[in-house]
């Protein structure tokens, strides 16, 4: 027994680099925003989650700032422990008072929040059905929660609902979990009807609305708003990390519901609390969001723009544009070697748009992301380079 334990690690590598799922970090060494210099180049950028443009604001590091000389750097302890302050409550009010519910808890991602609220509300005697495009933090929470998990097809509710006839009656509770913007496609999940089988099944429905925050609905309170369904019961999720330029994440729902999460859910009791920097960039960016609805109009006639861009210049071209009704729009490639090569084709003509393959997900693809602080040149550019991409590809 001389074998090396730890010798698969480097065939496991191999055998990612040989697929071309390997991953690497790319440095960007400036301020978010529209024009980034990365690794030394500057390019446009379509690649960043910072849907309003706030996570350069200054009104955002003002408030970060001033939260480090009045509580330091580090929150010290977790929530329960020596880690709360009054700026956490201030932002988990503001919130509840956007999503409309009676109460919210911030935890210190949107990964985190998944996972805890998920693990906090279903186990072992459970029944989990999940969308087969939800966001990694959800199917892990899923799996670490230990209840049956059933996949639904995307966006199927047929499916749904033939699962729910079969399964339902053998499980106690049964939590229904779905991405409300996709974050990997950009298109939304079917809310209302998800909403009427929750009833009709006695399921829980556990939305995420990290990219639809800030972006979709009147004021921007996310899909919830966008469909309608303010005020209807469910357990909302979302990041402070896209549209709300900071970092950390949230539940809002009945006070029930968070008094209990803050005693149940295992990642914001164990763990230390979000730092004073990020709550109180978080609690600026969210006064700006209902401040100024004027960054989510642009944002949205930016992504009117450059769809009608490419209507109107790339028709009838072998282009596999993915359904989307958000600023997250999505060319497929045939596969994981095109989608590298359409990549770097792109940064090379200044366009930073990353391509995104398995593992991440089920097809190659190019994702775009668009901002509010995009110039119209930035989106001709755009569809000037994906001119000239087809071509290459
Ligand atoms: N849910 C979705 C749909 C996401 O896209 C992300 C971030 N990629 C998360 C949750 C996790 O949020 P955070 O980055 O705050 O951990």
């Amino acid at each position: 027994m001389n074998d090396n334990p730890y010798a698969w690690i480097e065939e496991s590598l191999a055998t990612i680099h040989r697929a071309d799922w390997y991953r690497s970090v790319q440095t960007i060494n400036s301020l978010p925003g529209a024009e980034v210099l990365l690794s030394g180049q500057e390019v446009i950028n379509f690649a960043s989650n910072d849907y309003l443009g706030l996570a350069a604001d200054e009104r955002l590091q003002k408030a970060a700032i001033t939260a480090i000389q009045q509580f330091g750097t580090g929150s010290t302890g977790s929530r329960l422990l020596s880690g709360h302050r009054e700026l956490h409550r201030d932002l988990e009010q503001e919130i509840a008072s956007t999503k409309q519910t009676q109460d919210a808890v911030v935890f210190s991602s949107g990964y985190l929040a998944n996972i805890g609220a998920i693990t906090a509300l279903v186990g072992k005697r459970d029944l989990i059905l999940s969308d087969q495009y939800n966001h990694s933090s959800l199917k892990n929470g899923a799996i670490l929660s230990g209840a049956t998990i059933l996949e639904y097809p995307h966006n199927s509710n047929e499916v749904l609902i033939e699962k729910l006839h079969q399964q339902r009656q053998n499980h106690r509770r049964c939590l229904l979990i779905t991405d409300s913007v996709f974050s990997m496609d950009g298109d939304l999940c079917p809310l209302p009807e998800l909403l009427d089988i929750a009833e009709e099944f006695n399921c829980m429905l556990l939305l995420d609305e990290a990219h639809a925050t800030g972006v979709m609905g009147k004021t921007g309170a996310g899909c919830v708003e966008h469909f309608g369904c303010t005020g209807r019961e469910l357990i909302q999720i979302g990041t402070l990390s896209k549209a709300l330029g900071s970092l950390g994440g949230y539940v809002a729902g009945s006070n029930t519901l968070i008094d209990f999460l803050r005693n149940r859910a295992p990642s914001w009791i164990y763990t230390t609390a979000l730092s004073p920097a990020d709550t109180a960039a978080a609690l600026a960016a969210i006064k700006i969001v209902q401040q100024e609805p004027q960054r989510r109009e642009q944002l949205w006639r930016n992504i009117n723009y450059l769809k009608q861009l490419i209507s109107d210049n790339l028709p009838n071209l072998n282009l596999n544009i993915l359904p989307s009704e958000s600023p997250i729009l999505c060319f497929q490639l045939s596969d994981a070697a095109t989608a590298l090569k359409a990549g770097k084709h792109l940064k090379e003509a200044g366009i930073f748009a990353p391509a995104i393959r398995p593992p991440t997900v089920p097809t190659s693809r190019i994702r775009i992301t668009m901002m509010a602080t995009h110039k119209k040149q930035h989106i001709e550019k755009l569809v000037e380079v994906l001119q000239g991409l087809i071509k290459a590809c």
